[in-house]
């Protein structure tokens, strides 16, 4: 099978070994194990087992891998219970005491504390550079380099970092490669046709759907993905049988999720940056994105993330104009996460509150004028009409 929609939902079903269509939820921590002491040995043994003990594998989440490493054009994927699990243990499987990691000034909040704290406490040195900025990558290198970090775009002001130029770098100097490709999906991005050598998600997001589970990948070479798994079963965040039977469920539908979400964004995007309430829109499918061109090159589609900065005078007089749009919006709700099929809201500079200093959140470009939607699969019409009134009210 070839087409993304179709593997989507076909692909790793010899998994399911029942004649139910579709997979169960094999809701077991355990397994009836062979008689036979040598078939024994391979089950306890084998990577990622589907059938053996729940921390090594589990069928759904075999079908599940299989689906996401034939989206991202890898060999193998291993899922895990949260995108940070898949994170952390994936960076865990490339560097250990006394290496080197490039990573970008803005990442996910998570991820920045784990680079930044957690593994600065286990030898680990971080160098983290301007990702719109080709040449820092480069000059960043250092003999200890193990790892180069990306994310693209980033979360939450969503600039891009030039996937050919890393994937190039990535094999012309012998150093892993990873990207967290959440926020674009497969769908929209696949960072592998780049040269990219490992891709991480927060399933909770796209690949989910639904806003209904957590979940996180990661996909790469098999030899990698071993790795990766041997190290998850000490770390043990493994995913559960009803959240992984959820996200099945929702690959299903990603790429029509996505594709509705891909045009309602960009509408939206074009409705408010031409509404004088707002001061600018940052959208990479608008031309108006200082990277326009290159989000073009290595992106099928645009996303559902976009940021707003809201107009007025003073940053506070922004501040209090952005609080009483997220009070007055009624579609769009006011919570964190993203991704899903309902329009979701948030303030980027109160939800990074606790975690980063002012100066910090300067670097990772988020002001206090500025909020963070991402956009769902209602009617454009209706979404459009909730910011209308919003502003109105
Ligand atoms: C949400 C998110 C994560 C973390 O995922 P969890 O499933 O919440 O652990 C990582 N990266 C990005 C870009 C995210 O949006």
């Amino acid at each position: 099978m070839s087409r993304l929609e179709t593997n989507s939902i076909h692909i790793g079903k010899e998994y399911n070994q029942t004649s139910a269509v579709v997979t169960p939820i094999f809701q077991t921590s355990t397994y009836l194990a062979s008689d036979n002491l040598d078939e024994y040995v391979i089950a306890a043994t084998e990577t990622k087992h589907p059938e053996f003990y729940h921390r090594h594998g589990n069928p759904t989440n075999s079908q599940v891998a299989a689906i996401l490493a034939s989206l991202e054009k890898t060999e193998d994927a291993l899922v895990l219970a949260t995108g940070m699990a898949a994170i952390s243990t994936a960076i865990l499987a490339v560097v250990k005491s006394g290496d080197h990691i490039i990573a970008q000034q803005s990442h996910y909040s998570g991820a920045s504390l784990f680079l930044k704290e957690f593994l600065k406490d286990y030898d680990v040195d971080i160098t983290q550079i301007d990702q719109t900025d080709n040449i820092s990558f480069s000059e960043a290198i250092r003999t200890n380099t193990r790892l180069i970090y990306i994310e693209t775009p980033s979360n939450p002001n969503l600039d891009i970092t030039d996937l050919a130029f890393i994937g190039r770098l990535g094999h012309e100097k012998g150093i892993t490669t990873m990207v967290d490709n959440t926020f674009a999906s497969p769908i929209n991005q696949v960072p592998a046709e780049f040269g990219i050598d490992v891709i991480v998600h927060s399933a909770t997001k796209y690949l989910g759907g639904h806003s209904d589970l957590t979940a996180g990948a990661v996909c790469g070479t098999k030899d990698y993905i071993h790795k990766v798994w041997r190290r998850s079963l000490v770390l043990g965040a493994s995913l559960s049988p009803f959240d992984s039977w959820l996200l099945l469920r929702g690959l299903k539908t990603l790429a029509l999720r996505v594709h509705q979400i891909n045009e309602n964004a960009l509408q939206l995007a074009k409705w408010l940056s031409q509404n004088n309430h707002i001061k600018s829109v940052i959208y990479t499918g608008l031309p108006t994105h200082p990277q326009h061109e290159l989000a073009r090159r290595q992106m099928k589609g645009f996303t559902g993330m976009l940021c707003i900065e809201v107009a007025g005078s003073t940053e506070d007089e922004q501040y209090n104009r952005a609080q009483n749009i997220l009070k007055n919006l009624k579609v769009f709700a006011n919570a964190a996460s993203l991704g899903g099929v309902e329009s979701l809201i948030v303030h980027p500079a109160s939800m990074w509150g606790s975690h980063h200093s002012n100066q910090q959140k300067k670097t990772a470009g988020i002001n206090r004028g500025m909020l963070r939607i991402s956009v769902g699969i209602e009617h454009i019409d209706d979404l459009i009409g909730d910011f209308r009134q919003a502003f109105e009210a």
